[in-house]
């Protein structure tokens, strides 16, 4: 075995572990949805058995179909549907890829980004090299270059996102890039795949099973505001999360489960804990499994979140593609719109409806407390927290800001400071509750 094979498989024993370890945690929840199973198998199958059968089996059924990796949540999927491809989404949460990623960037360099590259270019699970090509929007610096390192291991195609997306240019622009993006995967489909050119009908058809899995989605948002919760927001995180490497059609079967699951068990009165702990809101940079270290330590100490602005979250799937009529431009016209004018991605400049939205859920879901989660090198989101400050201080919520990376080093001191944050919140609760 030369250094490179000892190094790697050092990696892949630690990345088996640590997402070992996330899995059996929230497994040994005696009282876990039952619907929970099927989320947690895709993340076993991709991290841990990372056998390429069974990730086969799952995303391209028999007919051998191509995979494109995406990244953020820019990428519209019912292209890559409509033209006989399934979608993969790859932006990565392993500590272990992003130490790999070390070697090609900067050190400041988002983990996300670190651990993309880290994935590609060393075959550490076989999803990431089982993808024909891959898709990355010039959403943030770290995600723009990115995807040019990216371009020495395997098929890049750019996707030039307008960061104002307010101007009648921005949105021309944006249209135009998207007809560029159908061209690729059409020509590339001819070139590689049994499949063809987008049909009218099969964009209709995309279109259609993507809403589905919105629709899921949304319930499942809808059901996590129940005072006192039905289901912890690490399992319900990782349940959306779980969408990245399922096909739409397969995940919305096991996502109606979970939510008639859910639903039967509030009416039943069976929840995950009582009003008392306090109620949190994740906001800030996405937690991507199996970097569920901050998910877990609240959860450990008491709290619980009950909502999540994450675009791996709550935002992956959250809003439909809205078509009137059912032509091949108004198809597109409708797919651009929904990728970006609802979209709070901090990547957009003027974002003041990320601060309208996250006053509506702290209302919607009875917030007592933010925990504003900033990947170190994820200079947007930070940005944007002053502004967050403000707003929630007018509603008397505390925010905690918690910077980390990937690396399980700080756990104990993040650990101190969640408790600290969240025994505040009981007491203030209590406080609230008495007088
Ligand atoms: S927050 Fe925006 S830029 Fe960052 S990963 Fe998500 S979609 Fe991409
Ligand atoms: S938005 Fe932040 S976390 Fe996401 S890729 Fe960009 S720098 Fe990284």
């Amino acid at each position: 075995m030369n250094q490179l094979e000892k190094r790697k498989a050092r990696f892949a024993r630690s990345m088996v572990r640590s997402a070992e370890t996330v899995l059996a945690e929230l497994e040994g929840n005696g009282d876990l949805p039952e619907g929970m199973g099927y989320f947690i198998d895709i993340m076993r199958d991709v991290f841990i058995k990372q056998d390429k059968s069974l990730i086969s089996t799952r995303l391209q059924g028999g007919d051998n179909k191509k995979l494109i990796g995406t990244y953020c949540v820019m990428v519209p999927e019912e292209l890559i549907y409509a033209a006989g491809a399934v979608p993969v989404r790859l932006c990565g949460g392993s500590y272990e890829a992003s130490c790999i990623g070390d070697d090609f960037v900067p050190r400041d360099t988002c983990p996300v980004a670190k651990a993309a590259i880290g994935f590609t270019s060393l075959d550490l699970i076989s999803l990431y090299q089982m993808c024909d090509a891959v898709v990355v929007p010039t959403t943030c610096d770290a995600k723009r270059k990115m995807g040019e390192e990216l371009s020495a291991f395997t098929e890049v195609w750019m996707l030039e996102v307008p960061h104002i997306k307010e101007s009648e240019g921005a949105r021309k622009q944006w249209l135009e890039q998207l007809y560029a993006l159908k061209k690729n995967i059409e020509k590339f489909a001819g070139r590689t795949f049994t499949a063809k050119k987008i049909r009218r009908k099969k964009l209709v058809a995309a279109i259609r099973m993507i809403g589905r899995a919105q629709y899921q989605a949304r319930r499942l948002y809808e059901t996590r505001m129940s005072f006192p919760p039905v289901i912890y927001g690490r399992d319900a995180m990782l349940a959306i999360n779980a969408y990245s490497f399922d096909t739409a059609s397969c995940w919305t079967d096991a996502m109606t489960r979970l939510n008639d699951e859910l639903d039967e068990r509030r009416q039943k009165g069976r929840f995950v804990c009582s009003k008392r702990e306090p109620r949190i809101l994740i906001a800030g940079s996405p937690p991507i499994f199996p970097n569920w270290k901050i998910p877990c330590l609240l959860e450990e100490m008491g709290a619980v979140i009950v909502a999540d602005e994450s675009c791996m979250g709550s935002r992956y799937l959250y809003d439909p593609v809205g078509i009137a009529e059912k032509s091949m431009t108004d198809m597109m016209v409708g797919i651009a719109a929904r990728y970006i004018m609802p979209c709070v991605c901090p990547s957009f400049a003027p974002n003041e409806d990320r601060l309208f939205r996250l006053l509506q859920m702290v209302e919607e879901f009875r917030i007592d407390g933010i925990i504003y989660y900033v990947l170190k090198g994820c200079v947007i989101y930070d940005f944007e927290l002053i502004r967050v400050e403000k707003i929630m201080k007018e509603k008397e919520i505390p925010i905690l800001r918690v910077e980390t990376d990937y690396s399980p080093e700080d756990v104990e001191q993040i650990r101190t400071r969640v408790e600290a944050f969240v025994e505040m919140l009981e007491r203030k609760k209590l406080k609230k509750k008495g007088g």
